[in-house]
């Protein structure tokens, strides 16, 4: 695979090295030129998940791992269903929550531990990561117990559910978690920091686990193919998916699906009142304004990170800027979808809602709409309760992790700060 930062032209590097290195010079992503559609998509959809994954991820990655390789780490890595449900006539949830942390984020968490573990061959890596729930939890247990690798989680406190937090901050050993007293983009802006100091990447041998890394956005590419294998004829026709976007990861891992070849008709990137995106398709200016704290918490981000990539695929002409429609929408209207969703026997979140909300306003005749359904509704279980009025079941996930305690110390906002705890934890 061919992959070249989008800030320096210059560096060109293999899927490996991109996996390694997460983030290349200048803070660049890494990303791909152009694209081949796939070959004899009927047989490709036909497979079940893994085995489609496998044709996918050789397609795109190419003989950098030998089949027999590849086909492991996805077996290890995709050991879970995404089932897609109807919740009305013409819309469609695909849900993705079904992994060990409850959230899509375990699809591209599990398969760069893989990925990563593989290629630094036993030599000492530290994950340096930092989340707004979710990505945390994924790349805590994907990571959690193999030998060699560390894991630093930055996640903005008292900002994200109490059970999340949870299932990330309670494991030990070698993951290791700090409560930021900043919001999400002040961690990530460390991250960034803690990525240009070379005494950091070298010293601790730096990787990145946040959506910049290349391998997590290919294994999303398949459940969109997944999705699309469970619709019928009729759906298939002109499917429009409503992605709940934050650092718009997902949605990038969407349009290389369709790139591929397969065969969405349009996209609406739906965000809360973080709405950076959607101001600029609208209006073609990028303003982003300081992050306001939502019901959809795992979207509290005002700088996506991943967008970078969607504009170099709209410039490559990849993908069509056409396909792209931005929806912001606010917390009642949220709470609102939350309730509609209800009502038609279906239990949702606020991340899902707003992509749910995002269709009904969008869909037009003859259109199928598909919503994904990015985490389980208990994980957020405190507002879910609150707006629909019912207590919600602990999936076992989460009842087992309820009671313990958090192993996460607090820091200031400050990078300094954060860059000699990690020392101190890591270079003992
Ligand atoms: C991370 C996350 C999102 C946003 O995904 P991006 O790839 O960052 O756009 C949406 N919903 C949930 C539940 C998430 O955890």
């Amino acid at each position: 695979m061919h992959l070249v930062n989008l800030k320096d032209s210059t560096q060109q590097v293999s899927f490996k090295e991109a996996v390694k290195t997460g983030l290349g010079r200048q803070q660049g992503l890494f990303f791909v030129e152009s694209l081949e559609p796939l070959a004899d998509l009927d047989s490709v959809l036909a497979l079940p998940l893994a085995e489609r994954s496998k044709v996918i991820l050789g397609h795109l990655i190419g003989d950098e791992f030998s089949p027999e390789q590849l086909g492991e780490l996805i077996d290890n890595a995709f050991t879970f269903p995404a089932p897609v449900t109807q919740v009305s006539e013409h819309i469609h949830t695909l849900e993705l929550f079904h992994g060990p942390t409850l959230a899509f984020k375990d699809f591209g968490g599990r398969f760069m531990a893989q990925c990563l573990t593989d290629i630094s061959q036993g030599a000492p890596v530290t994950i340096l990561t930092a989340t707004s729930g979710d990505t945390g939890a994924a790349v805590a247990h994907a990571f959690h117990g193999i030998d060699n690798i560390n894991v630093v989680i930055l996640f903005p406190k008292g900002k994200i559910s109490p059970l999340q937090e949870k299932l990330f901050t309670t494991l030990g050993g070698n993951i290791h978690t700090v409560a930021v007293d900043g919001d999400f983009d002040a961690c990530q802006a460390m991250v960034k920091d803690a990525f240009d100091d070379e005494q950091m990447r070298n010293e601790l041998h730096l990787n990145s686990a946040n959506s910049i890394n290349i391998s997590r956005l290919l294994a999303q590419v398949c459940y969109y193919f997944e999705a699309y294998s469970q619709l019928d004829e009729q759906a298939r026709k002109e499917l429009v998916i409503s992605v709940p976007s934050g650092n718009f990861g997902n949605l990038t891992a969407g349009l290389i699906a369709k790139a591929l070849g397969l065969p969405i008709k349009r996209f609406i990137a739906a965000t809360n009142l973080n709405d950076t995106v959607p101001r600029y398709l609208e209006e073609g200016e990028w303003s982003p304004k300081d992050t306001i704290a939502t019901l959809s918490n795992a979207m509290d981000v005002s700088r996506p990170n991943n967008w970078p990539r969607i504009e170099a695929m709209i410039e490559k002409g990849i993908i069509d800027k056409d396909i792209l429609t931005g929806m912001a929408i606010d917390e009642d209207c949220t709470q609102m979808a939350m309730k509609q969703l209800q009502a038609l026997g279906y239990t949702s979140e606020p991340h899902a809602a707003l992509a749910y909300r995002s269709l009904c306003k969008s869909l037009q005749d003859g259109e199928t709409g598909l919503f994904l359904g990015t985490a389980h509704p208990a994980k957020f279980r405190e507002s879910v309760e609150n707006i629909l009025g019912e207590p919600l079941a602990l999936p076992q996930a989460l009842a087992d992790v309820a009671g313990k305690n958090s192993f996460a110390v607090e820091k200031p906002a400050d990078y300094a700060i954060i860059k000699q705890h990690m020392f101190d934890l890591l270079k003992k």
